[in-house]
């Protein structure tokens, strides 16, 4: 029996651990994890391959962690008069250069989280570190090899190298996002409506997308 780490933000990773088990593939990539014919995460991106089932993320990184980053009240009108739901958003992460972020909707925020931290398991993608900063030059994948920027609802952030030691210059939802993505030395600067939690937090995650934005898939594995 392997046994699972549980530590902080391992919320939900319970449920995921048990519908893993009972996991049947309903996608052609589901079904060739199950067969092994693919057995890890870089042969998925390499191949250009859409990850429709969040079960194939756990299968393929077993040591994912959760953040719940935000939740929020939210109002609809409906023909039945007004409806309360909550929009959780979550980041997924191997601390090790896979991040993803997701959000949902649900009437109980249980159910919120967990459907949030799904969406964030079809939207993983792997980060592009290393060390960008002039200071530093030790050459290891401690920061980010660049600066990276990302844009999301009027908010701006730019992740910009940082020396090994430097640790996380960012606010809180930054930085846990970074752990998460295995970033550990960097400064950001944000612009706009930073108080906007979650455009600020999906600004972060467009930021380490673009990590790899102007690489050719055979560079995605280091
Ligand atoms: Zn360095």
């Amino acid at each position: 029996m392997r046994s699972r780490d549980r530590g902080r933000g391992g919320r939900g990773k319970r449920e995921s651990s048990e519908s893993l088990e009972q996991w049947v593939p309903r996608t052609r990539l589901g079904k060739m994890i199950q067969e092994g014919r693919i057995t890890s995460i870089e042969e998925v991106f390499m191949a250009g391959l859409q990850i429709r089932e969040p079960q194939i993320v756990d299968s393929l990184i077993p040591d994912l962690q959760e953040e719940v980053i935000n939740i929020n009240l939210v109002q609809k009108q409906t023909d039945a008069g007004e409806k309360s739901r909550f929009k959780a958003i979550v980041a997924v992460g191997n601390r090790d250069g896979y991040i993803g972020l997701g959000s949902a909707k649900a009437s109980q925020v249980r159910n919120a989280i967990e459907k949030a931290a799904g969406d964030a398991r079809l939207h993983i993608v792997p980060v592009r570190r290393g060390c960008g900063s002039w200071e530093c030059g030790c050459g290891k994948p401690h920061s980010v090899p660049f600066q990276v920027e990302g844009k999301t609802g009027g908010v701006r952030v730019i992740i910009v190298p940082g020396p090994r030691g430097l640790g996380l210059v960012a606010s809180e939802v930054s930085r846990v996002i970074l752990n998460l993505a295995g970033v550990k030395d960097c400064w950001t600067r944000s612009f706009g409506s930073t108080r906007t939690v979650p455009s600020f937090a999906y600004a972060v995650f467009e930021a380490l997308r673009n990590s790899y934005a102007l690489i050719t898939p055979t560079d995605w594995v280091q």
